[in-house]
């Protein structure tokens, strides 16, 4: 079987060589606009295409495993069942109004950061682009709200999984479809140099965040593995590019940990890296891990603020939405399946 919610429109024409031209763009519509769960929906079809696509295709559909709401600010955390068992977590989140949704890339990552659960037991594998873009369909349908913003912040590394990711995201901006603008949308990666410099060849207009976390390469390879294959030198280099060829700047998370990385050293190795560049800081203080011993303290993410304040480095510490339900990344779906 098919899954038909993976094919552009192109495609979909392609797939049904002997249809009229207008009938892949009915299909597109009522998988992407009105969002079709099934082809009897599809009430402008003849019944004999509608018997055929159902012989032939699925039409993919996430389900909910669990809930979890938070009281103080209403962010929603959703643990989703694709359609092989497998779990991912998807947040909507709500400010002033707006509506913002943090998807998932991939079933565990295999970029082994010391601080962050989704990678503890490595890849199970890539997400589909339509597993993608499920995840805006089905929020919107469970919560009645129109996404105006999505980050891809959740489990697993976009830039790994590249393929299906451009693909997500040519769909999800397609006026055939949810028509967002990717100006509205930030993608995430701890650094895959070489596909920082293929994603900025595209000019899709995104943000672009890069996971730094540490500015000096030795301590940076103790937290994350990544470093050892492409270093920091080589990461900041692919940055220069991405902003040379798209005119955007890039966005740098940090996630502050108490001890690890939150020194006055440790900021001012920061600000010499990233002097004379493009960017904008992101200070995330560190949440929790179960499995492991990293921490923040508050008085330390403010001073570390401060330091970059200072040196004139754009820089903001991310509100912290949903900490009532703040399990870390990647541990709903851990708790789950251990
Ligand atoms: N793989 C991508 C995107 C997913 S993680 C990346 O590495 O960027 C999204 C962000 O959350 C990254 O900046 C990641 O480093 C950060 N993160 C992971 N675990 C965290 C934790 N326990 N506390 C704070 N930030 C964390």
């Amino acid at each position: 079987m098919k899954d038909i919610l993976s094919y552009t429109l192109p495609e979909l024409i392609a797939e049904l060589p002997t249809e009229k031209l207008y009938r892949a763009k009915q299909i597109y519509s009522w998988l992407h606009v009105k969002r079709a769960l099934t082809f009897d929906e599809m009430s402008d079809l003849p019944a004999a295409l509608r018997e055929k696509l159902r012989e032939d295709y699925i039409i993919c559909k996430l389900k909910t495993v669990k809930t979890l709401i938070s009281e103080r600010d209403g962010t929603i955390k959703y643990l989703f069942e694709l359609p092989d068992g497998e779990c991912i977590e998807t947040v909507f989140m709500e400010y002033r109004h707006a509506y913002s949704l943090c998807i998932s890339s991939q079933v565990g990552c295999r970029m082994g950061c010391k601080f962050c659960a989704s990678g503890l037991d490595g890849l199970v594998r890539n997400l589909t682009p339509s597993e993608m873009l499920s995840q805006v369909y089905e929020v919107e349908r469970l919560t009645g709200k129109t996404i105006g913003s999505l980050v891809m912040m959740g489990i697993g590394e976009p830039l790994d999984n590249f393929d299906n990711t451009v693909k997500f995201l040519s769909m999800l901006s397609d006026k055939n479809g949810k028509n967002l603008s990717l100006r509205h949308l930030s993608l995430s990666t701890c650094g895959l140099v070489p596909k920082i410099k293929e994603l900025a060849a595209l000019r899709l207009g995104l943000t672009l965040s890069v996971s730094l976390h540490q500015a000096d390469n030795a301590k940076r390879e103790e937290i994350m593995p990544v470093t050892k294959a492409y270093n920091i030198d080589e990461l900041i280099g692919a940055c220069r590019v991405y902003i040379a060829e798209t005119g955007r700047r890039i966005s740098f998370e940090y996630a502050v940990i108490a001890g690890v990385n939150d020194s006055k050293d440790d900021a001012d190795r920061l600000i010499k890296l990233l002097r004379g560049i493009n960017c904008h800081v992101n200070l995330i203080p560190v949440n929790n891990v179960a499995e492991s011993n990293f921490h923040n303290k508050r008085e330390n993410v403010k001073n570390f603020e401060g330091y970059l304040n200072a040196a004139k480095i754009p820089v903001t510490t991310r509100r912290t939405l949903g900490s009532d339900i703040n399990a870390a990344c990647g541990q709903l779906r851990r708790s789950i399946k251990n």
